[in-house]
């Protein structure tokens, strides 16, 4: 098959953090999805994509002339617990390639058959479970929210055993790397110091270039990575998703959403939703996600500690601990910051920060262009982590609303875009939300007051900000309801669903009249026993 352009640096680099492994042959390959935009994006021949050569080639069957398949090692905390090794027991990375804008991708199967980190597993994936995470992934760029995503997904043709027969699938998956929390782990526990720092070298060359030639850069890797994490926790928390297998194996470094296996949106807003069949504790839940989140990011900082210390006496470790524990303990900050920014955009409000942040650019317009970025950001985490009366104010506004929301069990989605229809001063879809109309009548009076006070200092005015707020609260998210309508056709072997909602997912923020219908929420029947499986 034709190569792919691959240059795989993670085999070139890392002995010892993978095994060589071919995926399993498959009875009769089927395409069920290719993701064009995105085969674009990645350069790749499109026509030798489609037809029976592209369905050998996604499921496995026959691979890029310079693919060099790798199981990848790594270990992971899982609802706590430590597994020291756990490893691609159904995936394969095929390679990297460099994209159109010059970002390396790694290009993996999921679903290919056992590999040595299979354990009990089959290695195998179905079609719902693989058409589900292309699904998400989708939703969640188009969302702006950073995400692995599906080039394709194949049907294999063989039938695997869940709680009955299903048809099998393999999904190809992109991702800026496929390095997590777990993969430090895995090296930590190995005990190997010198292989951890070829690990650390490798992500910081990959994902954070600039740090190479810092002073520390080990405890700058573990700040960039809760950076990251504190704005892409920050990004699922505003649109209401529900991740629900934090594990340190679904964490990645490159700051990207991992793993759509029983995750889901909330409808109606409830901080202690869970959706996950096996997260009895309800460790995942929806307003857990940042606690878990800075949970993970120790566990990555107890890895980085050997390479932090330069030396393993006592002093030199104690302040390797005292240094990453300043990163953790900034974490709910960043979270908090990136929060805001984001509920202030839902809000149509403007966001302090940012104003800041611009005078800064015009005020270091002589510097070089890398001096002034690197000066704007610092700018940028210092204005966002003072605490102003501002934020005060909306943080207490902010809080009202979200209470609001669960005492009177509104749609968390609806309620976000109806506002936006409320700023250009129609307020009736929003009011028709809520039982108590009276509360949400004062609480609209305050909102009001504090977009007037944004207008009389250069705010945008009521029309524009309606129009700000429609570019950030989606209309249509995936709806568990048609996500499972969609799936369980195409399980059928009627993907006519799983289009139309792919085809809905991908323009989020329109509300054109054909869009309508994917964004009603289910029946509160439907949604109060629903329930999301891992692992299938
Ligand atoms: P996940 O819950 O999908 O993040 O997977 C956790 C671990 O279980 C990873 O090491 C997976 O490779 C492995 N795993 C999940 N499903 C299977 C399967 N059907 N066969 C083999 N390994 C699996
Ligand atoms: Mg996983």
């Amino acid at each position: 098959m034709t190569p792919f352009g691959f240059d795989n640096s993670f085999v070139r680099d890392l002995p010892g953090a993978y095994v060589a492994w071919r995926p399993a042959p498959v009875p009769a390959p089927h395409l069920l999805f290719l993701n064009e935009p995105l085969a674009q994006e990645l350069r790749l021949d499109l026509a030798s994509l489609h037809g029976a050569q592209g369905a050998a080639l996604f499921a496995g069957n026959t691979l890029p002339a310079d693919a060099e398949p790798i199981a990848q090692a790594y270990a992971g905390h899982q609802f706590g617990g430590f597994s020291p090794r756990l490893g691609d027991g159904r995936a394969l990375l095929l390679g990297e390639l460099i994209d159109r804008d010059g970002r390396r991708r790694d290009i993996a199967y999921k679903g290919s058959g056992r590999t040595p980190f299979s354990r009990g597993g089959d290695g195998k994936a179905a079609v719902g479970p693989m058409l589900r995470e292309a699904l998400i992934g989708e939703a969640m760029h188009a969302l702006g929210i950073p995400t692995t995503r599906a080039l394709a997904v194949a049907a294999t043709g063989e039938q695997i055993r869940r709680d009955g027969p299903l048809p099998g699938a393999v999904l190809t998956r992109v991702a800026a790397s496929h390095l997590r929390v777990g993969t430090f782990q895995f090296f930590l526990a190995q005990g190997d110091v010198d292989q951890l720092r070829q690990l650390a070298d490798y992500t910081i060359k990959r994902h954070d270039p600039g740090l190479a030639d810092s002073p520390e850069p080990y405890l700058g890797l573990l700040r960039a990575v809760a950076e990251r994490q504190a704005r892409l926790i920050a990004q699922w928390v505003n649109v209401g998703f529900i991740h629900g297998v934090m594990n340190t194996d679904n964490m990645t470094i490159s700051g990207e959403t991992i793993d759509y296996g029983p995750c889901a949106f909330m409808e109606a807003y409830d901080p202690d939703t869970v959706f996950s069949s096996i997260d009895h504790g309800g460790r995942y839940a929806y307003a857990n996600q940042p606690l878990i989140a800075r949970w993970n990011l120790a566990r990555l900082a107890e890895t980085l500690l050997p390479l932090m210390a330069d030396s393993q006496d006592d002093a030199a470790v104690q302040q390797a601990v005292a240094r990453a524990v300043e990163v953790l303990d900034a974490f709910p900050a960043q979270y908090a910051a990136a929060l805001l920014s984001g509920q202030r955009a839902k809000l149509g409000l403007r966001d302090p920060g940012l104003a800041t942040r611009t005078t800064t650019l015009v005020m270091s317009g002589e510097m070089s262009d890398a001096a002034s970025a690197a000066d704007s950001s610092a700018a940028s985490l210092a204005t966002s982590s003072a605490t102003s009366a501002d934020d005060e104010t909306d943080t207490t506004l902010i809080a009202d609303w979200l209470s609001l929301l669960h005492t009177q069990v509104v749609d968390y989605t609806l309620a976000w875009r109806h506002l936006a229809a409320a700023a250009a001063g129609d307020s009736e879809p929003l009011r028709d939300l809520f039982a108590d109309r009276a509360t949400l009548d004062a609480w609209l009076v305050r909102w009001r007051e504090r977009c007037a006070r944004d207008d009389l200092a250069g705010g945008p005015g009521n029309e524009l900000r309606a129009a700000q707020m429609r570019r950030v609260n989606p209309w249509v998210i995936p709806r568990n309801h048609r996500v499972e309508l969609a799936l369980s056709a195409a399980t059928e072997g009627d993907l006519v669903p799983f289009e139309q909602l792919l085809a809905a997912l991908r323009r989020p923020f329109d509300d054109t009249p054909d869009l309508a219908p994917y964004g009603v929420p289910a029946p509160a029947s439907e949604t109060a026993g629903y329930q999301t499986f891992c692992g299938t």
